[in-house]
């Protein structure tokens, strides 16, 4: 496996591969890798040839008061997984090679970046649409992998590609969850034992709203209310958003049907979490 640091060598690596007749896969990453991670490297080597995986922690997409100072950086450890998972290379830049000085240039999709967590983290959607189309333009992949665990996230960079005419496909993968079904994610770390415990609540809040609508109800209302009351009986939870919207246009829906997004984000003892299904 190789690592490249520099925009020029992960380019020139990677029209290698393409002039090699190898089809490119991209796994866009923070770092600090979980089974999650993984699952999106496995979907990746199984559909291409090359596979990509960046670490890069975008300081864009995070607001002021959040945690990029503190995000976990675990370069040795991700890079061993990396190695096991025989991925070809990594591409882990600075900040200063992502964003030269002077910097302006900004991507930027309307509306849909103002919905679940874009309500509660202004400009974050716009970082990442940004620093994606970056890495986009710097892999130039076939096919980049994305996690449904960041629905919204999936939804702004379809309708980036799909606006911008982007050559690449993106495949979204299922959420990959611990056994008592919290999902996995890198900031799971900062949880204490009993916040981990707490946390638990997401998983069941959607897990009631799942069952209540498999026995037949609809009203988005009555649903989001039933989830509300198990998060709300949780100490030291608080609720950022829980609704019941379209999976493309993130919009609520008065009448939850197949498909429909269910998504939930809180703050657990300060951990800011989000977790979704898909109804069946
Ligand atoms: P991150 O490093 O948090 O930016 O995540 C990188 C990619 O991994 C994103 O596409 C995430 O949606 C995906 N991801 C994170 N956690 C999970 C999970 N538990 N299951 C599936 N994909 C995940």
């Amino acid at each position: 496996m190789k690592s490249y640091q520099t925009i020029d060598d992960m380019r020139t690596a990677s029209r290698r591969a393409k002039h090699d007749g190898k089809r490119v896969g991209f796994v866009p990453t923070m770092g600090a890798l979980h089974e999650g991670h993984l699952s999106l490297v496995r979907a990746a080597r199984e559909r291409c040839d090359f596979v990509i995986v960046s670490i890069f922690v975008n300081p864009t997409q995070f607001g002021p008061k959040e945690d990029f100072g503190k995000y976990p950086r675990t370069l040795k450890e991700d890079s061993k997984l990396l190695t096991a998972e025989k991925v070809s290379a990594i591409f882990a830049p600075s900040v200063d090679e992502m964003y030269p000085k002077g910097a302006a240039t900004w991507v930027e999709v309307a509306e849909l970046s103002n919905k679940l967590c874009g309500r509660f983290r202004p400009g974050h959607f716009r970082g990442v649409a940004t620093v994606v189309n970056k890495l986009f333009n710097i892999v130039d992949p076939e096919l980049a992998f994305f996690g449904q665990k960041d629905a919204a996230q999936c939804a702004v960079l379809k309708k980036m590609v799909r606006d911008l005419a982007m050559p690449v496909e993106l495949v979204v993968c299922p959420i990959v969850r611990e056994p008592d079904g919290l999902a996995m994610s890198s900031r799971n770390a900062y949880l204490s034992a009993e916040d981990r415990k707490r946390a638990l609540v997401l998983h069941r809040a959607l897990k009631k709203i799942n069952s209540l609508y498999a026995e037949g109800q609809q009203d988005a209302a009555k649903l989001i209310a039933a989830g509300m009351e198990i998060l709300r009986a949780e100490s030291g939870v608080e609720v950022d958003y829980l609704e019941i919207v379209d999976a493309a246009t993130l919009d609520p829906l008065p009448t939850a049907g197949s498909g429909a997004l269910v998504a939930v984000a809180a703050r657990v003892g300060g951990t800011r979490l989000i977790d979704n299904i898909l109804l069946p």
